[in-house]
Order: C-alpha cells, then sequence, then structure tokens
C-alpha cells in the first residue's frame, strides 16, 4: 500500500550534545500553573486548580540558543489577531510513556527540559471564553509552540528551581521561579496521564508566571531559565518569515 502523497516530516527538535533528534509526537500544555499568572487572568487559584490543553505538534517551532540570535529567531505575527501575547514556559519532553503513572516515579519519564513560548491569540482566547467555544485557534496556531533545543536530564538533572524570565525590547515584562508552580512536572505527568495514555515524544509545557502581555512586529524579546537556558527571538512580519517547517 502506498501514501496518495508525501506525508509531512514529523516536527522534531534537536539535543544538546548530541546529533540525535527528538521526534514530537503531542504537545500538552498546562494552564494556570503559577498563583500570579492565574489571578492576572480572572481566576482565584484557590479554588479552581491547574487544567490542560494542546497544541497541534507541527505548531512547534524550534528556536536557537544563546545571545546574538535574535536575527535568526524570526517569529512571524501570525494572522486574525491584535493581540499576540508571550508566555514564557519550561517544558519537559518524555522519553518514556504511559499510562496512570504515579508521581513518585513520573520523573523517571522524563528526558529532557527546554525554554519554550506558548504563544497566545489572546483576543481569540478571549472572544472563545466569553461565547464558551474552543480555545484551538486561540492556543494552536502554526508556530504558536516556541521551544529551544533540549537538555537531557542527564546533563543538569532536573530542575526544582531557578528564575523564570521574560523581557521585551529590555524591559522586565514576566517574572517568577520554577519552584513556585502549583503543580511540579512530576504532578503534571501524573495527573496527566489519568487522562490520556503518554508517550515518548510527547512535550509538556509547564504553564506561564505573571506578567503576559502583548507583542508587536519588530519586537525584539528575550527569555530565559536560570540553570538551563536562554533565548533572544524578534517579531517579524509574515512574509518576512519563513514558514514553520
Ligand atoms: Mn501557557
Amino acid at each position: 500500500m502506498k501514501n496518495a502523497f508525501q506525508p509531512r516530516c514529523r516536527p522534531s527538535l534537536s539535543i544538546v550534545g548530541s546529533s540525535d533528534r527528538f521526534p514530537v509526537r503531542r504537545i500538552y500544555c498546562v494552564g494556570r500553573n503559577y498563583r500570579e499568572h492565574a489571578r492576572e487572568m480572572g481566576d482565584d487559584p484557590s479554588r479552581e486548580p491547574p487544567f490542560f490543553f494542546s497544541k497541534p505538534a507541527d505548531a512547534l517551532l524550534e528556536l536557537a540558543e544563546g545571545e546574538g540570535q535574535a536575527k535568526r529567531n524570526r517569529v512571524f505575527y501570525p494572522p486574525r489577531t491584535k493581540q499576540l501575547h508571550h508566555e514564557v514556559e519550561l517544558v519537559a519532553a518524555l522519553g518514556r510513556g504511559g499510562f496512570e503513572i504515579a508521581a513518585e516515579v513520573a520523573l523517571e519519564h522524563v528526558f529532557a527540559y527546554a525554554l519554550g513560548n506558548d504563544l497566545t491569540r489572546r483576543d481569540l482566547q478571549a472572544e472563545a471564553k466569553e461565547k464558551r467555544r474552543p480555545w484551538d485557534l486561540a492556543k494552536g496556531f502554526d508556530g504558536s509552540a516556541l521551544c529551544g533545543p533540549l537538555h537531557g536530564v542527564g546533563e543538569n538533572g532536573h530542575l526544582e528551581a531557578g528564575r523564570i524570565w521574560l523581557e521585551v525590547a529590555g524591559e522586565l515584562r514576566q517574572e517568577g521561579d520554577i519552584g513556585e508552580m502549583i503543580w511540579s512536572v512530576a504532578e503534571i505527568v501524573a495527573d496527566l496521564s489519568t487522562y490520556v495514555r503518554l508517550h515518548c515524544g510527547d512535550l509538556i509545557y509547564t504553564g506561564t508566571p505573571a506578567g503576559v502581555g502583548g507583542l508587536e512586529i519588530g519586537d525584539s524579546v528575550r527569555s530565559g531559565i536560570e540553570g538551563l537556558a536562554e533565548i533572544e527571538f524578534q517579531i517579524v512580519e509574515p512574509q518576512a518569515a519563513e514558514a514553520p517547517a
């Protein structure tokens, strides 16, 4: 049997210190995993626990790490929005799957971590919330899942604390600490695995700290997680950007 057309390549990420690539299966995201961010979104974190949503795997756009990469890391401003928001996040990449994984062993399923950004068309999300419609097009558009190269847990171990931050044009916008997450990475993996069977290749965006805000064409953005990575990128007009691979 042969395909009627050549399927598109599976999205993948590079792995620091290796020539292997990490084939991405699914992208899951956690909403409201930092108290101050839950409050800025108008929610009470003591009453509403975090929750999950997802993006298509091919919404992924890999960015290069380190200083001076902003010219290379071009992120195109998406269509049908006037309110593109940044959400800097720790990304956990799974090397092993499972169903109903116990929290005590959940970190054994994490292969690597990366610095990511859950770009959001906030105006579309606000409209979807108001009209009780799905978030898919607010969250899962092309190039919405920014991610740096993966850092294997063998390199740095598991990240339990560390400053997470984002600057736009030199101005600090987002700041928090990985240790402030309402659900830890282990708890996220354990809970998510009660809804779906997880597999190697799954990415989990673990939520964003307070200070989300708008991006404009021409903005230069710097972000980082202490002890993990720093990434610089720029927002460009759609026609100036290459389509995500
Ligand atoms: Mn997010």
